[in-house]
């Protein structure tokens, strides 16, 4: 068994590690590290749980020297949630180098990021479009870039963040190391690999690392009507903390709608909800606030909880790797949980093909066998438990506000402009997608942005007025997804006082 100390990753790492409670290295950590560390770039299939941000960030910490004014190592993610991760990761991470990390994304105020890079920081890690926003304003600087990272390429691709990463590779210095993580290998994902590396060491976790022992793994025949009942079972068995998946938005907000009408405290989480809501909501379920979260994968993405006790895949998802990802979400950190597949009979095909692509069986349960499962975890329960207390602990020792300080008024609605796109949902785009483009091409935030419309061939955005002009401007000088897309001020709609003045 490799130790952490053979990863040749230095004393004060490895002290921090050992604080962290991590006793031995992980597949992609065992089989990167050392390259890594030996200067090589490294390209890496791997997704999450696999260990792969303690992977680069310990060959990004090992090979950089903390104290530099400007960031030695620059990690992309294409989400906010990703970044917030990696930066907590690699903060602990550098409890004894002292290397200074920055979260950099849209959504969070910018002033309080330039700030923090002026102050000086060796890792920075955020989502393309604030970190080419804020090397633009010349905060960001990449001369001293060593590490280049770029994390869930296939993701950042999707959320139509291409050129983005193009220009930040193409900003930083030639000499840089570059490592780049992806969990599936598309042209497009490998073209960027071939033009941003040097002869890579390509590191494939296999499937068998992902998919720990740890997830026991059972499907159950139900129709399609029957899937609530199965699932109250499950629940009813231990009240387990839990996450349920389903295909579509619409079965996530049902779902909601229907626990919610019961009094239940529940948690969903889709595209199409504000990322402030969504925010809120992983907030509760991993506070322990609420043991029952409802998602989509697109939502749950990199969601890194580790007392989940059960998954539950109301809908089969239709490819192996979806599966993989999903089950994944229990079992982390060495601890055990408990998947559940629920399967129409039109469905059950789709058993064998996850079986094939991990190695593993999924075992068949009749419906009264799901009744006594043993699903609920008391080592998960007593860690769940523990941190309850500890929380009510520090809840009660602050101060109590005495003085009711009357609220303040919500902001009115600031002043926006419409503008309409020629792309739409013909295109294979939805809200998210839209939202993220717009951000991320214009560097406006999230505050920025107003109600998102879609049609078929066109879309509708608000914007805040006085970006209004920045952000056609950016749009037409820009791709989605390799393919133009024309900005332009929205017809205004006139209002009724009008057409009467006309009329009179
Ligand atoms: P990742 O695949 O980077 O999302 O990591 C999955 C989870 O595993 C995170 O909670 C990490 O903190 C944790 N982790 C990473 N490496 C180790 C390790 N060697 N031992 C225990 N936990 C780890």
């Amino acid at each position: 068994m490799a130790t952490f100390s053979e990863l040749c990753i230095g004393k004060r790492l490895c002290a921090a590690i050992s604080d962290m409670g991590w006793t031995e290295p992980t597949p992609i950590q065992v089989r990167s590290v050392p390259e890594g560390m030996a200067g090589r770039d490294l390209f890496g299939q791997a997704q999450t749980g696999t260990g792969k941000t303690g992977a680069y960030a310990m060959i990004a910490l090992g090979r950089t020297r903390a104290g530099s004014r400007t960031p030695t190592t620059v990690v992309m993610t294409p989400t906010r949630e990703l970044a917030d991760q990696v930066s907590k990761e690699m903060r602990a991470l550098s409890s004894h180098t002292k290397h200074r990390v920055v979260a950099v994304y849209g959504g969070a105020s910018i002033s309080d990021q330039v700030q923090r890079l002026e102050e000086g920081c060796d890792v920075v890690v955020g989502t393309p479009g604030r970190i080419l926003d804020l090397h633009g304003r010349g905060v960001l600087v990449f001369d001293a870039v060593r590490e280049l990272v770029i994390d869930e390429a296939d993701r950042m691709l999707d959320m139509g963040f291409m050129e983005d990463m193009e220009t930040i590779i193409s900003l930083t210095p030639e000499s840089r190391q570059t490592l780049l993580y992806s969990a599936t290998l598309s042209e497009e994902v490998r073209g960027i690999a071939g033009r941003s590396m040097r002869d890579p060491v390509e590191v494939s976790v296999s499937r068998d690392d992902v998919v720990s022992d740890l997830v026991r793994q059972y499907y159950v025949e139900v129709k399609r009507n029957g899937k609530m009942d199965v699932l109250r079972d499950i629940m009813a068995n231990g009240d387990p903390k839990i996450v349920i998946f389903c295909s579509t938005k619409k079965m996530v907000d049902d779902l909601y709608e229907g626990f919610s009408a019961e009094g239940m405290r529940v948690g969903a989480l889709h595209g199409d909800l504000p990322q402030f809501r969504r925010d809120k909501t992983i907030r509760a379920f991993r506070d322990d606030r609420m043991n029952v979260l409802i998602a989509t994968d697109v939502a749950a993405r990199g969601l890194d909880i580790d007392n989940i006790e059960c998954v539950v895949n109301y809908d089969a998802p239709l490819d192996p790797e979806t599966y993989t990802h999903r089950i994944g979400r229990a079992g982390r950190a060495g601890r055990t949980g408990v998947a559940v597949t629920f399967v129409t009979p039109m469905e059950d095909r789709r058993i064998p093909s996850y079986e094939a692509y991990m190695g593993r069986e999924v075992e068949r349960v009749t419906r009264r066998q799901v009744q006594n499962l043993e699903i609920s975890n008391p080592e998960l329960k007593a860690i769940t438990k523990e941190r309850r207390r500890e929380r009510r602990r520090i809840e009660s020792s602050k101060p109590k506000v005495r003085a009711v300080i009357p609220k303040e008024k919500p902001a009115p609605p600031t002043d926006v402009t419409v503008l309409s796109l020629d792309i739409g949902k013909s295109s294979e785009i939805d809200r998210t997608t839209l939202s993220s483009y717009v951000m991320s091409c214009s560097g406006i935030g999230e505050g920025d942005i107003g109600r998102i419309g879609m049609g078929s061939d066109s879309s509708f955005v608000e914007v805040s007025s006085d970006r209004a002009a920045d952000v056609i401007r950016a749009i037409n000088s820009t791709k989605l997804r390799g393919r133009r897309v024309r900005a332009d001020y929205a017809p205004e709609k006139r209002k009724c006082r009008d057409k009467l003045k006309d009329r009179a």
